[in-house]
């Protein structure tokens, strides 16, 4: 066996592990007894520290090394390329850092859980800021060239840097700060989803049949229900989707339905042959937002869709007869000025992300201290989406990103919306979406992104995926033109 084989070998192995520790932590969410919790913690935890010892062994490092040599196709250099990154990587951060990054994030889960409780950010503080000391150092760690925020966006969007994300976001803030002022200023439609009751077991016959029509294969896959709605793969052939269903309100199950579908169909598309490698996996968060988000937003919140789904959906909710297929669309694009950001519409939506993105970046630089959060907090929402938190449950604390520890993470939901909209305009050159989609034909839209996406997994960097998908570097001049084109229509508003 040469050095490559016996490299994916030592990976499907440590996958196993790691499908082990997947399934833990999908019933840990769904299914697992409440009193299970301590004993079942404790067990991802020696199973995420061996497989984190493998992949740190200087075993591994030896194989890569011996494989780089030997790769000659173009999979085999990608693997070896994603393997190199990937190991130097976790190599610089020392164990004890890392197990001491372990210990007081899950301090501050809980922490933070009690502050959320009670509305208190200043009971959260201290602990944050132990978190933020610890993510500083191993951004000192891991290295970067300008700012020290770059290291961790890498973590979750190779490539990306503080410089060019602000140079993304500062025309695409101004326009939505002016979009957002335009669109309040005419009548916000009716709200279908949340004007009646709707029954549960209908709402998951629905779920299944949404996810179903978007080409979600169930023979590999399932539907559970979790408190925050989130996809899995387990193994290859096993995608499964959480959602979470309200009686008053139908939006937010459906289209978390729809949302973890989209990821759930990136993950089924990734090649069997690539499963427990490196290049395994989607090319990153942000680009595997993008699929959530093309179903969530372009396809299931467009009029099309709607012409197209309002039959079905009063085969389960008949209340839907008495609605136009156009006030269905309206009702399921509302633009509000909203607290919450898990329940933004997708005009407000980046503006949340921003107001996180400058509180991380500032906080990672020592330039802000933890304790002035909640005050910074309130200034920005009220400056970028114009209302302001009456408390800390609703405005700071809302989020357990910070107490996980994951700062350089949000921007990838921004980063998601603008390659769905990058992507949108590429699909248009190539098929008729609106019409496939009133057909009710989604396969072609489907083969389009297992082509040009889903199959390609990890092989290359989001950034050389994108240029190839749309033969430009990410932009946000899509993501513009797709607000200012849909909008326009929904409100008859002039959106230039
Ligand atoms: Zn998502």
């Amino acid at each position: 066996m040469n050095a490559i084989e016996k490299l994916k070998k030592k990976y499907r192995w440590i996958y196993h592990f790691q499908s082990a520790l997947n399934l833990i932590e999908w019933d840990f969410e769904t299914h697992m007894p409440r009193k299970a919790f301590e004993k079942r913690a404790e067990a991802i935890g020696t199973i995420s520290t061996f497989v984190f010892q493998y992949l740190t062994s200087d075993e591994l490092g030896g194989l890569i090394n011996q494989a780089e040599k030997e790769a000659r196709t173009d999979e085999d250099r990608a693997i070896v390329y994603f393997a190199k990154k990937d190991y130097e990587k976790q190599k610089r951060i020392p164990p004890k850092l890392l197990r001491k990054f372990s210990e007081e994030t899950a301090k501050a889960q809980a922490i933070w859980q009690e502050a959320k409780e009670k509305s208190d950010f200043s009971i959260f503080s201290d602990q944050l800021e132990k978190v933020v000391e610890i993510v500083i150092e191993i951004a000192e760690k891991v290295g970067y060239e300008k700012n020290r925020y770059d290291a961790l966006l890498d973590f979750y969007e190779p490539g990306m840097t503080t410089e060019k994300l602000k140079g993304i976001i500062s025309p695409l803030r101004k326009f939505l700060v002016e979009a957002v002022d335009k669109i309040s200023s005419v009548e916000k439609p009716e709200d279908i989803f949340k004007k009646y009751k709707f029954d549960m077991q209908k709402q998951k016959e629905l779920s299944k049949k949404v996810l179903e029509i978007m080409g979600y294969d169930f023979g590999a896959g399932r539907v559970d229900v979790s408190a925050h709605p989130f996809t899995t793969t387990i193994s290859h052939n096993d995608v499964r989707v959480t959602t979470r269903y309200d009686v008053h309100d139908l939006k937010n199950s459906f289209y978390s339905t729809v949302h973890e579908g989209g990821h759930a169909l990136y993950e089924q598309g990734i090649p069997e042959e690539y499963r427990g490698l490196p290049i395994g996996d989607g090319a990153s968060m942000a680009i595997h937002e993008s699929q959530s988000r093309f179903w969530e937003n372009i396809v299931a919140r467009s009029l099309p869709f709607w012409k197209f789904f309002k039959s079905i959906i009063e085969e389960y909710f008949e209340v839907f007869k008495r609605h136009s297929a156009e006030e269905v669309w309206r009702a399921s694009n509302i633009v509000e000025r909203s607290l919450i950001r898990t329940e933004a519409d997708e005009v407000t939506y980046n503006l949340h992300i921003m107001l996180r993105f400058d509180l991380e970046e500032a906080l990672i630089n020592r330039k802000i201290k933890v304790k002035d959060l909640p005050g910074l907090w309130n200034e920005k929402m009220k400056e970028y989406i114009g209302v302001i938190p009456p408390n800390d449950r609703e405005g700071v604390l809302q989020d357990v990103h910070w107490a996980h520890g994951t700062f350089g993470y949000f921007p990838s939901y921004m980063l998601g919306n603008l390659y769905s909209a990058q992507i949108y305009y590429a699909m248009l050159k190539d098929l008729d979406f609106e019409k496939e989609i009133e057909i009710g034909n989604f396969d072609r839209i489907l083969s389009w992104l297992r082509e040009k996406v889903h199959k390609k997994a990890r092989t290359r960097e989001p950034d050389e995926l994108i240029k190839e998908i749309s033969g430009e570097e990410l932009s946000e001049k899509y993501f513009i033109r797709y607000v200012r084109e849909k909008y326009s229509d929904l409100f008859s508003v002039s959106l230039l």
